[in-house]
């Protein structure tokens, strides 16, 4: 339902939730986060409202970070409990992804994967993108190429934010049929699925066009459509009041 991710100098759990409290408009069923620190990942995600997520994470703290991501979940393929909540994760818990919209062939998907070994830990739809990103990632190093490859077997309508334990300055995006735009600011850089979520911290922003996937380090975006090709990037100015 709504998403939130972030690489910059600024605490990112900070950031992550601050922008998911700008998109509850939109109502939710549950809610999580994970963050990138000291050569790994740790997440946390609760059904119901975002107040429960925050309480759990004032009694058990995340590591400091600079880089993660958020979710509120609108549940479509399994009931809202904690373990069906956003973010997912392959085993060992290296990569973490969060979605937006409907995998259509995920029962393949998942049957392929538990044929291949994987133990998946929940009913979502979702999940199997952890454990496809998992997979690629081992053979190719990266993640942003391995959301474009896994991007090319999905069916359905997504929008899909991740991110790699061994990649922890790296924000990973990409989207088809469900919305997904970047936020461009100074050494740091934002995703979400709606401008609200980080228009108090930049107003540069670009959208991301359809089967594309986006790169996101302090450095600054990269975008490539699926098949790998470098794309034009459509850059605007968000000039609307969001103080309302
Ligand atoms: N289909 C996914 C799920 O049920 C994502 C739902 C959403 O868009 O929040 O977990």
């Amino acid at each position: 339902c709504g998403i939130v991710g972030y690489v910059g100098n600024q605490d990112a759990l900070d950031v992550v939730l601050n922008g998911l409290r700008r998109l509850e408009y939109r109502g939710y069923d549950s809610a999580g986060v994970a963050v990138l620190a000291d050569g790994g990942l740790a997440a946390e995600k609760k059904a119901g409202k975002l107040a429960n997520l925050e309480k759990e994470l004032g009694e058990r703290p995340l590591p400091e970070s600079s880089c993660g991501l958020g979710h509120t979940r609108w549940a479509t393929h399994g009931p809202p409990t904690d373990a069906n909540a956003h973010p997912h994760l392959d085993n060992p818990g290296r990569v973490a992804v969060v979605h937006n919209g409907i995998i259509e062939n995920f029962a393949r998907l998942r049957a392929e994967l538990t044929d291949r070994g994987h133990e998946l830990s929940s009913q979502t739809d979702t999940e199997v993108v952890a454990h496809l990103l998992s997979e690629s990632y081992g053979e190719c190093g990266d993640l942003a190429a391995a959301m474009r490859e896994v991007c090319g077997r999905l069916e359905g309508a997504f929008t899909l934010v991740a991110v790699h334990a061994d990649q922890p300055d790296v924000v990973v995006g990409a989207r088809r049929n469900s919305p997904l735009v970047v936020g461009v600011g100074e050494g740091e850089a934002f995703l979400a699925s709606d401008v609200a979520a980080f228009i108090a911290h930049t107003r540069e922003a670009i959208e991301l066009g359809q089967d594309q996937v986006v790169e996101l380090t302090r450095a600054g975006v990269s975008v490539t459509g699926f098949d790998g090709e470098p794309a034009e990037v459509r850059a605007y100015h968000v000039d609307w009041d969001a103080s309302a």
